[in-house]
């Protein structure tokens, strides 16, 4: 069931995405979403690799956001097993290292479905690399398919392409399957105009266009990404995954993050 077949509102038609006393909105005005998780946050405070905890800690929120009633696929990344450019740098053909990097998200697509269904809510991993003896193969027929009935569509192997990133996936799969709103999960609240672990003047923005996030080369996603989210004029929550809940709480209006909007 959607949110705007339960509240009997058009969600769609809002243009501010948190409710305000003002108008009378309906709780989540999100009826599907792509999440976009980094390899790095599935391994909490590890140097690589997953972390059962985390991995669970974000499984469950996950459950909780399709337990409002909304549709949830996530893109997974592979950066806490193998990133293409350290490969390449180690000597690796480009091609060839990204061709692992996808691997790797598979790997993490594969261990968050286990733990989402850990949490009593269905999952199913798609991946863009075939590999039929451990996951369905990658369509937009089958991804729909199994968000209509419910279940959580865990997007592994990024777009099926080297030279692009799991971001850029996200987009890509946001615009493809009518996703209404892109979530990408980082270490810190939002989107600043520097790097704030580095810089103690970086500035946060509660709000900015996907073309000032181009024009100033905001670092938070590649550049692919945001074009393709403007151009199917998708917007973006940009949030910290670390506390539990943070989903939820992103979705929901609370804590802080930033809303990239057309
Ligand atoms: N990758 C790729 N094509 C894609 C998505 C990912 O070749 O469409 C490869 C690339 O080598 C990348 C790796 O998979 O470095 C892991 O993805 P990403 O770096 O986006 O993961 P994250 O940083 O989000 O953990």
């Amino acid at each position: 069931m959607s949110i705007s077949e339960e509240t009997g509102t058009d969600s769609l038609t809002l243009s501010h995405p948190f409710p305000s006393a003002a108008i009378e909105t309906p709780a989540v005005p999100w009826r599907r979403v792509v999440v976009k998780l980094s390899g790095e946050a599935l391994m909490g405070s590890l140097t690589h690799g997953l972390d059962a905890y985390t991995l669970n800690r974000i499984a469950s929120d996950l459950a909780n956001v399709a337990s409002l009633g909304i549709e949830v696929a996530v893109v997974v990344g592979g950066g806490n097993f193998f990133r293409g450019i350290a490969g390449a740098d180690k000597g690796i053909e480009r091609a060839r290292a990204d061709s692992i990097g996808m691997l790797a998200t598979v790997m993490n697509g594969l261990a968050l479905e286990y733990a989402i269904e850990k949490q009593g809510q269905s999952a199913r991993t798609l991946s863009s690399v075939p590999m039929p003896s451990v996951c369905e193969a990658y369509s937009r027929q089958a991804a729909l398919h199994h968000l209509e009935k419910g279940r959580i569509a865990v997007l592994a192997g990024g777009t099926g392409n080297p030279f692009f990133t799991t971001d850029t996936g996200a987009a890509l799969r946001g615009a493809e399957l009518s996703c209404d709103l892109i979530m990408k999960a980082t270490q810190v609240d939002g989107i600043y105009s520097a790097d704030p672990k580095r810089d103690p003047n970086a500035e946060r923005y509660d709000r900015i266009t996907h073309d000032e996030a181009i024009r100033k080369n905001l670092a938070v996603m590649d550049t692919a990404a945001f074009a393709l989210a403007r151009e199917n004029r998708i917007p973006i929550i940009v949030f910290s995954i670390s506390e539990p809940g943070a989903i939820t709480a992103a979705l929901l209006g609370k804590g802080r993050s930033t809303f990239v909007s057309p």
